[in-house]
């Protein structure tokens, strides 16, 4: 890994330090969770992300490559990573998740366009793979002319993640993320330009009204969701207690506890199912097309 430019973005008030990367590869063979739902790659875009949420795990895996800023203030784009699947070997009937640790639409995407990059370089080189590119960034919208020629000769669905239904809970958990009415516009513009997309609700935030947020989705024109609460096993593993700890002590802090959140998800479920929307619960739901 060699390191290239460095330079600071300010999102939502908030300085992120970018970094330009070079790294030797690009498609990392699944393990864990992603591989038991039948993905055989990981392409992650970058180290770090600045969305920074309160609760993401990919501190866990990636924390460690920070030059000390906190999470969320830091990305180290892989600025080689449509080099590297241009000379990947071939891709057919590989099913590849994009991304795991970060996410590949996060604001330095629009200078720096390194997940337009690969997509360009999907196109161009390959054929006969499956794509899921995991986001919830609207970003993605300015790549909807891609993902269209994509899904000609391949598999593409993107999994947008709509956490919640409340600006309020939004800001306390994922305040650097985009807002709730930026991302059904853009799932709303995925599904009007044909792109197969789901919306995970992952993990699931204390909702205000599940009832109407089903509605909310299915106007959106989406008919797969997945939901998923706060994981309860921190596996012994010390930063995802760190990252997760920030996360139930907010949740704690609204008088809500984990159970309360997965009494909420059934109720959710069952107004998604309500509005003709198939769901996946858990782990289930993230299964390759
Ligand atoms: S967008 Fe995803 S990868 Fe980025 S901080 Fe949030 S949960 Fe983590």
């Amino acid at each position: 890994m060699s390191c290239g430019g460095l330079h600071k973005l300010k999102s939502k008030g908030c300085f992120v330090k970018i970094e330009l990367i070079e790294v030797n590869n690009i498609l990392t063979p699944a393990s864990g969770f992603i591989a038991r739902c039948g993905f055989d790659f990981t392409l992650n875009t970058a180290l770090g992300c600045a969305f920074g949420c309160s609760y993401c795990y990919a501190t866990a895996f990636t924390q460690k490559m920070s030059s000390g800023e906190e999470w969320g203030k830091w990305t180290k784009l892989k600025s080689n990573a449509g080099a590297l699947i241009r000379r990947s070997p071939s891709l057919v009937g590989k099913e590849i998740y994009m991304a795991s640790v970060t996410d590949p639409y996060q604001p330095s995407e629009r200078e720096h366009r390194v997940s337009r990059g690969v997509l360009e370089a999907l196109l161009e080189c390959h054929t006969g793979f499956t794509l899921v590119v995991q986001t919830r960034g609207p970003l993605i919208t300015r790549d909807i002319d891609l993902l269209v020629k994509l899904q000609v000769k391949n598999t593409v669905r993107v999994n947008f993640t709509v956490s919640n239904d409340s600006e309020k809970i939004r800001q306390l958990f994922e305040p650097t993320c985009p807002s709730l009415g930026q991302r059904l516009d853009a799932v709303q513009r995925l599904c009007d330009a044909g792109i197969q997309t789901n919306i995970t609700v992952t993990p699931m935030l204390p909702l205000k009204d599940p009832v109407n947020f089903a509605a909310l989705i299915f106007e959106s024109g989406v008919r797969e969701v997945v939901v998923q609460v706060f994981h309860d096993d921190q596996n012994g593993r010390e930063n995802i207690r760190g990252t997760r700890s920030e996360a139930s002590e907010k949740l704690a802090g609204l008088g809500l506890s984990r159970r309360d959140l997965v009494k909420q998800s059934y109720v959710f479920a069952d107004a998604l199912r309500a509005n003709g929307i198939k769901v996946g619960m858990n782990e289930a739901g993230f299964k390759a097309p």
